[in-house]
């Protein structure tokens, strides 16, 4: 039902000369892949898709179209996405038609993969269930457990900014979207340090590909690719490593709008978004603060108010003293 009514809004944008292009998911030969895909023709509509599977970011590939009319559908973390770049003039409104969709959330790869060991399709109702289709059998299973972590914890399903919004019915707002981090809130420092080295610094081998599918991470020049000089070294010595992981996730603070693009494209399954959404939840306790809702607000780091509390500086050892 999305397909088609994508297909047919695309088709009509363009027939019209609205835009010149479209951005959207395609299929793929793999049953649990979709990517991204340009149409610049209403005859080429026919191969965009609702992506179960579309766990790319459009908003990345979008920066390659500047100057140009483009269409895009967006859900809430696509939309949020755009809103952060137009906040920070890396796109113009005026060149985009916003296609929006309440989203029932994207199904994880790797929760799919781990179901069976051949799996020929994968029928996707976008509400309560999926049936994996194997060679012998069809086997029923929840929508949710098979959702990717970051939508099972999304808290802005529906799009912030759009110029037409498909009549659809999607998740709703997650009860509980701090979970994840709290378990690691919960260990004590030397554990959590643990959770670093293990998880993170000794799996991941900088490959970068994190950075790549970002729609916020845009810098002609990354920190870690600089020369002169050399900010970070470009061994897998895990100080390095620790000081892309740190900085990185600190470039993203206020901006980071939880779209688990950088978790997906990670060929090491390595649990990023845990990083930048411990920060998401600093800037919203701190400063009621959430990334891409509003495309004129101020920006997190670009905006002060004489009245912030500022006592987030302060660590749980400093306050419990009383000195301060
Ligand atoms: S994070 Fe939210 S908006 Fe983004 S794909 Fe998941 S459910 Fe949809
Ligand atoms: S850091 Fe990851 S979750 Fe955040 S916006 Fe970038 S790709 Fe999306
Ligand atoms: S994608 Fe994964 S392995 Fe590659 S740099 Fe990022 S965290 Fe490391």
């Amino acid at each position: 039902m999305l397909t088609e009514k994508i297909r047919e809004i695309a088709k009509k944008l363009l027939e019209e000369g609205k835009i010149e292009a479209f951005l959207c998911y395609e299929g793929t030969s793999h049953p649990f892949r979709n990517r991204a895909v340009l149409v610049k023709s209403p005859e080429e509509v026919k191969k965009l898709l609702w992506p179960s599977f579309g766990v790319i970011n459009l908003a990345t590939p979008l920066q390659k179209l500047k100057g140009q009319k483009a269409g895009i559908l967006a859900t809430g973390c696509v939309s949020r996405a755009i809103v952060v770049l137009i906040q920070e003039g890396q796109l113009k409104r005026e060149d985009l038609f916003v296609v929006g969709v309440p989203c029932p959330g994207m199904l994880d790869p790797s929760k799919v993969r781990d179901k069976a060991p051949e799996i020929i399709d994968v029928i996707d109702d976008l509400k309560d269930e999926v049936l994996i289709v194997t060679p012998e059998d069809k086997i029923k299973f929840s929508r949710e457990e098979l959702l990717r972590n970051n939508c099972q914890e999304c808290r802005h399903p529906v799009p912030p900014l759009y110029d037409l919004l498909l009549d659809f019915s999607g998740r709703e707002k997650s009860p509980d979207p701090y979970r994840r981090v709290q378990e690691i809130e919960d260990l004590t420092l030397e554990e959590r340090w643990q959770w670093f080295e293990r998880e993170v610094l000794r799996r991941c081998f900088r490959c970068y590909a994190c950075r790549q599918a970002c729609p916020l991470c845009y810098c002609p020049t990354c920190f870690v690719d600089d020369s002169r000089p050399q900010w970070v070294g470009k061994t897998r010595d895990l100080i390095d490593t620790a000081l892309y992981h740190l900085v990185r996730a600190y470039h993203l603070a206020g901006r980071c709008v939880d779209c688990g693009s950088c978790e997906a494209a990670c060929p090491m399954d390595i649990p990023l978004r845990l990083l930048t959404k411990k920060l998401e939840k600093e800037a919203l306790l701190a400063f009621s603060f959430e990334a891409g809702l509003d495309p004129e607000a101020p920006l997190l780091f670009t905006s002060f108010d004489e009245n912030d509390p500022e006592d987030f500086m302060l660590t749980s050892e400093l306050k419990a003293s009383g000195k301060i």
